[in-house]
């Protein structure tokens, strides 16, 4: 047990309150939690089941020759722990989450009422569809709004986060390409910008990846970037509004430019949040975009998943799409699994998952989108905005904002570490707001600003809400400009102080080995 190794002892004496260990290591209700394996032992078991009865094996000699060695933990042992986890989680629920490009908003009660209705939650994807009516429905509804709110041609429903619907987006360029006879078009421009799912998705669909610089503005430098087409460029992917929280104004004069020279348009949607109701992607030139449900439209966000990225297609790509897709048929819905010669998707590049995405996270997110109606998305791009601008106005005299000056931000603020005293970073600064009871905002990204810090409050949070967090950002802010010594030290009050983060990257340590008795250990 290692319950106590960091606790008080007698010799310790009292000294400093806030720094003196407890018998438990706990501070008041912030508990420390052992390992599973260290709280139960591999000897007892949390359940007792009847001894099985003999019966023949059916492995071929590929039993397990060894106990497995799994802790036995009683019910309450086993809640605890995990309870006790999630306490040392940060949650949307908990407080602001000022993560820049995440999109962090609140997850309406209302949708997870809608979305646990049993009719919803307890549809099986084999199911006939005579028997999930209902469900196809909310599917095809939903299409229907992302198509409209985004002025395109079609929907694939199915990738299951926003950086496989970039997956999926490239994936129907490559056959749209191969299609005309032009798979030799082998390079994708990129942003300098861009998230770092964008050059990885075109990587792995077999691109070459090529940068386009940036304007001092933060923009796509668009003279460079026409002076770069040509017949090997397959398509470029820009993000719109772009990863330095700005409208790309030229997005129609680079669409057009990617046309005339034979080349495809993928939009990185992933900050519709802050256009939504405002502007329409296909206005743009746009032949296919991820929409973010877990960010855009409120679902809720999950460490690898529940996420969920639909695409929405040009006419000129929508035959490319993946299947399958929800098609209204008189008053039936039917679900389109094959490929079919001669309809509009004979051209399918296939499927991306092997059923039809994410059906809790479409209930959720259309019931978001009904609640609010067309007038109430407008009304939430603008106010996540206006709540961008408020934190930009409210800090950029203590941090440098490198694009402050080039007129407001849309759904999110960028600042720079230019101005910290001698020695001090982003990552202080980052650590100095944990100690303030948050989490920090996105950091080092986007790359083409140093030492970014990327803070994305969205509509959900209101005036006192915001004016905390400037506060509290505030006061680190001026900490790392007087070069205060303790915020190098920061995290002082978390579970855990300052980690080498390089160090657990690299040579994570996934493996728990048994503390060796202390007689073997001697030897
Ligand atoms: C979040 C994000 C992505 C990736 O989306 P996931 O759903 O996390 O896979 C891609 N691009 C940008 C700009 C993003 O903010």
């Amino acid at each position: 047990m290692t319950i106590n190794q960091s606790g008080w002892r007698p010799e310790m004496g009292g000294g400093d309150e806030a720094t003196q260990a407890t018998f438990t290591g706990n501070r008041a209700l912030m508990l420390e939690e052992p390992l599973l394996f260290e709280i139960g032992s591999a000897d007892v078991t949390g359940v007792d089941f009847d001894e099985s009865p003999q019966a023949p094996s059916r492995l071929g000699g590929m039993e397990r020759k060894d106990p497995i060695g799994l802790p036995g933990l009683s019910e309450p042992e086993a809640v605890r722990h995990y309870t006790r986890l999630s306490r040392q989680n940060y949650a949307i629920d908990l407080g602001l989450f000022p993560l820049g490009s995440c999109t962090m908003k609140h997850n309406p009660r209302l949708n997870e009422r809608m979305a646990r209705l049993p009719g919803f939650a307890d549809v099986h994807p084999l199911q006939p569809v005579d028997t999930v009516q209902g469900a196809l429905e909310v599917i095809h509804q939903l299409a229907h709004w992302l198509v409209t709110l985004t002025g395109m041609d079609s929907v694939a429903m199915s990738p299951k986060a926003g950086a496989h619907g970039e997956l999926c987006g490239i994936l129907a360029i490559r056959a749209a390409l191969e299609a005309k006879g032009e798979g030799h078009r082998k390079v994708i421009l990129v942003p300098e910008s861009a998230h770092g799912t964008n050059p990885a998705t075109a990587a792995f669909a077999g691109f070459k990846v090529e940068d386009i610089p940036a304007t001092a503005e933060g923009r796509v430098d668009l003279e460079a970037l026409k002076a770069r087409l040509g017949p090997d460029v397959a398509g470029v992917m820009i993000t719109n509004p772009n990863t330095c929280g700005l409208f790309e104004r030229d997005m129609r004069a680079i669409s057009d430019a990617v046309h005339d020279a034979g080349g495809y348009v993928y939009c990185d949607g992933a900050n519709f949040n802050a256009i939504v109701g405002r502007v329409r992607p296909g206005d743009l030139g746009v032949d296919a975009m991820h929409i973010n449900l877990h960010k855009t439209f409120s679902t809720p966000h999950g460490g690898g998943g529940p996420g969920s990225g639909p695409v929405v297609f040009s006419a000129a790509l929508t035959p490319f799409a993946p299947l399958p897709f929800v098609e209204k048929q008189g008053d039936r819905f039917a679900l389109i699994e094959e490929e079919t010669a001669g309809e509009h998707h004979a051209g399918s590049f296939g499927r991306m998952v092997a059923f039809h995405g994410q059906m809790g996270m479409f209930t959720r997110a259309l019931s978001y989108i009904l609640s609010h109606g067309a007038d109430g998305l407008y009304q939430v791009s603008g106010d996540a905005v206006l709540n961008a601008n408020y934190v930009l106005r409210q800090l950029e005299d203590v941090l440098d904002a490198p694009f402050g000056g080039s007129g407001p931000c849309m759904h999110e603020a960028l600042f720079s570490d230019a101005g910290l005293a001698e020695g001090f970073t982003t990552l202080d600064v980052a650590k100095g707001l944990i100690d303030e009871g948050y989490h920090p905002m996105t950091m080092y990204f986007p790359l083409v600003v140093h030492g970014a810090m990327l803070i994305e409050p969205t509509e959900t949070e209101s005036k006192a809400a915001l004016d905390q967090f400037i506060g509290a950002l505030r006061s680190v802010a001026e900490r790392a400009k007087a070069g205060d010594q303790a915020l190098k030290g920061a995290p002082h009050f978390a579970p855990r102080r300052r980690l080498d983060e390089t160090q657990a990257a690299r040579k994570p340590v996934l493996r728990w080995k048994a503390p060796q008795p202390a007689a073997q250990a001697a030897e």
